[in-house]
């Protein structure tokens, strides 16, 4: 058993030890965001479950400081699955949000006993979509019946001691259990008997479905939150629901947790929102765990009953385009609409009283389009929909969404705000004060908030942003010029080349174009990516990620889109060999070129 300072418990110590796992570089220190893999065997070997990674991309593969958290409380409690979120109340709401997921006309029966609980105003919180919650105390728990079957109902007991609930409530368990409903126990505090520190193994109550617990006492400059339990299926599908929505704890409270780090001395999450804020003319912002954080929020704040479907413009980021089917699967019958940057003149036609809000980015990822902003805020307000604009790739550096009548401008601060791979968060920005209100009450319920400790990382970060950006784009320019005319390349995506199909619109909307460029081989298929990857590619991170300061590059479709067929990715205009490289801002750019260069010709030979 190992011991540690700030865990209430203690944690036995199993981590990492899997055969399958397979060392990753991390870069950026051990709370990366990204980390290298080598070669094209190693991404295939990934993909297909054949090995897993010890560090990856915060979102994808969890930091070894979570894994020893997660593995040691699987190993204590003996049970195969535990996750961290960023807080109890987002464990907890994730949880139910994932139940509700395939019946949203799920009835939430909840027993509670607690003042001020975080649970009871579940009603407010997702409005619409929790149709019914029903609340008593512990003495009156009978007035829950009839639990009626398992079609339609989920238990939640949320009480001051759990234990002594379940043993005085058996026969209550034992109906409820017979009627297939699901069982979770939200326990606002370690259990007493957990705080001593184990002496050996406990058992989870066998009635129980989930347990869901904070990390931490009341009190505390860290949030964490974990959900416990055996149910393998549900478990793995919270998993990549995690992913997508990106409500993952940070690395560094993890390492907080387990007595590796300080408490943090300060909070800069204020200073860095009136920075984001002056940097994209915003009046107000909120800052996130994670990028797909932010777009999660603010996409379910503004679906309401009636009001559901998105309309989507332009091949957005894996994950926010994943969810865009989770949203489907969620609400039933109504579809998305997936539009090109090239198909506004459909616009105003595909708009209906069910249209919720348009989102896009300001540049697409991977493919670098570029929407029309104008025409797109023209068309929307015209028809009271609003527009959501991620500007992570373009950066307020050279657009600024809200000046061109966007409502909402979404930022993952993982990538060109930090720059050093180091840092994982997210950022929405916005004029509207009663919608910021509204997010404020949500974001209170949801408790998917950046830690301090990833705040005061990101402030430090922020300082010499514009002057990177210069340096970025000089270098990006140089870099897509050089691969427009290498006789290894067949096509570049940069929308600062007058070959792009979104020259045009570029240079409207925007005043730069970034650093990220996609291209595809002349040598085609595996073997050519294969040979380019491959290679030493000296002075170049060959990892997922992007908006780093030192240039970085990955086989973009073979990371984000591997299990999509042939067909799906020719829909989407998709090479599953396409390269993504993100130009970094080295002060001497040529040695980046010189080993891109070696790598392209290797496919020539
Ligand atoms: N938006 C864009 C354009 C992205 O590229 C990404 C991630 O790469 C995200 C959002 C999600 O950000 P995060 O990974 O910080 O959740």
């Amino acid at each position: 058993m190992k011991t540690n300072t700030r865990l209430p418990i203690s944690l036995p110590d199993n981590s990492l030890n899997s055969e399958s796992l397979r060392k990753a570089e991390p870069v950026g220190g051990p709370f990366t965001v990204t980390a290298t893999l080598v070669s094209i065997d190693d991404i295939l070997d990934w993909q297909e479950g054949r090995c897993n990674f010890d560090y990856g991309y915060y979102r994808f593969i969890d930091n070894p400081t979570l894994c020893q958290i997660q593995e040691g409380l699987q190993t204590y409690y003996q049970v195969r699955h535990c996750l961290l979120y960023t807080s109890f109340k987002t464990a907890a709401m994730e949880l139910l949000d994932y139940l509700l997921l395939t019946k949203p006309q799920m009835r939430i029966k909840v027993v509670c006993d607690l003042e001020e609980n975080s649970l009871a105003s579940l009603e407010h919180s997702y409005p619409g979509l929790y149709t019914s919650v029903s609340i008593v105390s512990p003495s009156n728990a009978s007035e829950l019946f009839p639990l009626s079957n398992a079609k339609d109902e989920i238990l939640v007991i949320n009480v001051q001691h759990p234990l002594s609930f379940l043993k005085a409530h058996s026969d209550f368990l034992q109906s409820a259990k017979a009627a297939r409903i699901p069982i979770l126990v939200a326990s606002e505090k370690f259990p007493e008997k957990m705080r001593k520190g184990p002496t050996e193994p406990e058992t989870l109550h066998p009635l129980v479905n989930y347990w869901i617990f904070p990390l931490q006492d009341k009190v505390h400059p860290v949030t964490g939150g974990v959900i416990l339990s055996k149910l393998d299926r549900q478990m793995t599908e919270l998993k990549e629901l995690r992913k997508q929505r990106g409500p993952i704890l940070s690395s560094r409270d993890a390492a907080y947790f387990l007595g590796q780090i300080d408490a943090p001395r300060n909070n800069h999450g204020e200073q860095v929102i009136r920075r984001l804020c002056d940097l994209e003319n915003a009046q107000h912002g909120f800052l996130f765990s994670s990028g797909m954080g932010a777009i999660t929020t603010i996409l379910s704040l503004l679906r309401s009953p009636g009001k559901v479907q998105i309309i989507v413009v332009g091949l957005l980021y894996t994950d926010t385009y994943a969810l865009m089917t989770y949203a489907k699967q969620r609400i039933g019958r109504v579809e998305n609409v997936f539009l090109g940057v090239e198909e506004l003149d459909q616009l105003p036609d595909v708009i209906n009283e069910q249209t919720a809000a348009i989102i896009t980015e300001t540049m697409t990822n991977p493919l670098s389009d570029v929407p029309d902003l104008e025409t797109i805020t023209h068309i929307a307000k015209q028809h009271h929909v609003p527009v959501i604009v991620d500007n992570t790739l373009a950066t307020p550096v050279n657009c600024k969404p809200l000046d061109l009548g966007a409502d909402y401008v979404i930022h993952s601060t993982t990538k060109y705000f930090n720059g050093k791979n180091n840092h994982g968060g997210g950022a929405i920005l916005l004029n509207d004060t009663q919608v910021a209100e509204k997010i404020r009450k949500y974001q209170e319920q949801w408790g998917n908030v950046l830690s301090s400790l990833e705040s005061v990382v990101l402030w430090k970060n922020l300082h010499d942003f514009e002057e990177r950006m210069q340096l970025f784009q000089k270098n990006a320019i140089q870099i897509a010029e050089f691969l427009e005319q290498h006789p290894g390349v067949e096509k570049v995506y940069c929308p600062w080349l007058p070959s792009h199909r979104s020259y045009q619109a570029a240079q409207k909307i925007l005043t730069g174009p970034g650093s990220v460029i996609s291209f595809t081989l002349k040598q085609p298929g595996l073997e050519g990516l294969r040979l380019f990857y491959d290679a030493p590619l000296d002075h170049i991170l060959k990892a997922p990620s992007l908006g780093s300061n030192q240039t970085i590059l990955c086989p973009y479709t073979l990371l984000a889109h591997y299990h999509e067929p042939d067909d799906a990715l020719a829909e989407l205009e998709l090479s599953r060999y396409l390269i993504r490289i993100s130009v970094g801002c080295e002060m001497e750019i040529k040695p980046v070129m010189d080993s891109l260069d070696q790598a392209l010709r290797a496919t020539l030979t």
